[in-house]
């Protein structure tokens, strides 16, 4: 049955978030999306030219979980793991899984040199940078399928539920499927969206990069059928101001959404590591015949490091600093002889960069003090990466608050400690995230959950934020 319309002015007004107090007076059993989307379209949905928007508003959770169920069987790994490196032959039928269900959608699509794709919606005033949303679809060995699908699938199906209530948009809306931001083949993060902000050295790197079988990063890519033209590869740069908005929905891959019994998270800001590689070297010798004091051990060098490391984080006194070694090796690794080289990988992580930056130079100022207490020698002290850390945009923040609460979804704003292609959107565009609870917290692995319902409200309130921010 047709909905007529109870707030019939707001049709002519341009929309704006003073408008969701007003609106949020529904009656029980109406679905307050599909009153938004007759406000945003900017006229009934009876209008003749959508004779079917009222039985469709709604998000197709069983299409959607459909999707999500198919899209996993693209794995090297049996069920219910999802494994899907990087250019494998799974990566790129999932691709065309994707590029398909955009062209289902009525989106132009495009891939550039590296295979990020992108499906546009033309707004009205397609002149205007657009505003986009989306995620990765690669995987860890092992891991589930929801980790960066949700961003994805459900952003094609945030188009659908828009299209079918008749919304135009002014600003076009633009669906990202971004290259590799898993490391897992050739060591690098968020491959597809820091290429895109402008990496130059990524760019230079690239062009070296080998995998652990030796294959190049472009001959992997050729064989995908992408980056053609090795020059291809600054093609991928975007400039700052190509889109007005960016936002990502992503299970939270933290217990706090479901333990507080929360259906949205409101990211603020995105927590970025820094990676350290350190190298100790010492004499080593026989466990046996080296007497205490005429030892230069390497090994208790990195495990006294390890120690500071702790200590240094914990100084900041901030719940937002984090530090962990996680890769500690000592040569040559046999219960009877000294370690004679040490190596350690440290990741520490803040939402503040001079903070985190401080940690830093404490634990270079104590690997050289260990070095020289310990007799040893400090043979690398390296920064693998330091990305900065990223703030989520204060009207991509209230846009996506206002969904929330015009849908009657508790929220809350949260930090993302996990990071994501946002954290290097925001180099280009003001950048939001959208957090939705999975089961305990998992993810990376094949227990990783998000039910229908959750899924359905993160749907919901990205098609409401990225139509609010299209209207600008
Ligand atoms: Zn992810």
């Amino acid at each position: 049955m047709i909905k007529t319309l109870r707030f019939p002015l707001l049709t002519l007004l341009p929309f704006c978030f003073c408008c969701f107090p007003e609106i949020t007076a529904l009656k029980d059993g109406e679905d307050p999306t599909i009153k938004t989307m007759e406000d945003f379209s900017g006229y009934p949905i009876h209008e003749p030219h959508f004779p079917n928007a009222v039985s469709s508003l709604s998000v197709d959770i069983h299409s959607l979980q459909k999707q999500i169920d198919e899209l996993s069987t693209f794995s090297d790994t049996p069920a219910p793991s999802v494994t899907r490196i990087l250019y494998s032959d799974k990566d790129v039928l999932a691709r065309r899984y994707i590029k398909n269900l955009m062209g289902l959608a009525g989106l132009t699509v495009r891939e550039d040199s590296i295979g990020n794709i992108f499906g546009r919606w033309d707004g009205y005033e397609p002149e205007l940078a657009a505003v986009s949303t989306g995620s990765h679809i690669d995987a860890i060995p092992y891991s589930g399928k929801y980790d960066g699908i949700v961003g994805v699938l459900g952003a094609i199906e945030a188009i659908n539920v828009l299209k079918r209530s008749g919304f135009k948009p002014k600003r076009s809306l633009e669906v990202i499927m971004f290259t590799s931001e898993e490391p897992t083949r050739f060591g690098i993060s968020c491959l597809g969206s820091r290429l895109m902000a402008g990496s130059e050295a990524l760019e230079k790197a690239l062009k070296k990069t080998v995998d652990n079988q030796n294959i190049s990063f472009l001959d992997a890519a050729r064989s995908a059928g992408y980056a053609k033209v090795e020059e291809d590869l600054s093609s991928v740069f975007l400039k700052k101001g190509s889109y007005s908005a960016f936002v990502e929905l992503h299970i939270e891959q933290g217990p706090i959404l479901e333990e507080e019994g929360i259906s949205i998270g409101v990211v603020t800001a995105i927590a970025a590591p820094a990676s350290i590689k350190v190298e100790f070297e010492g004499n080593g010798g026989h466990a046996g015949a080296v007497l205490m004091p005429n030892r230069h051990d390497a090994g208790l060098a990195a495990a006294e490091l390890a120690l500071a490391v702790e200590k240094h984080v914990l100084e900041s006194q901030s719940i937002d600093t984090v530090g962990t070694v996680g890769i500690l090796e000592l040569h040559p690794g046999a219960i009877n002889s000294i370690p004679s080289k040490s190596h350690l990988e440290i990741d520490t992580r803040d939402i503040d960069e001079n903070r985190r930056n401080n940690v830093i130079e404490k634990i270079l100022q104590s690997a050289l003090a260990i070095a020289e207490k310990r007799g040893v020698k400090l043979s690398e002290f390296k920064m693998l990466n330091q990305d900065p850390p990223a703030l989520s945009d204060e009207s991509i923040i209230n846009a996506v608050e206002s969904a929330s609460q015009y849908l009657n979804l508790g929220h809350k704003l949260m930090i993302s400690r996990a990071y994501h292609d946002s954290l290097f959107m925001a180099r280009i565009s003001p950048m939001g995230m959208i957090f939705i609870p999975c089961y305990k917290g998992f993810s990376h692995k094949p227990e990783e959950f998000a039910s229908k319902e959750d899924i359905a409200n993160g749907v919901k309130v990205l098609a409401l934020t990225v139509a609010k921010l299209s209207r600008y």
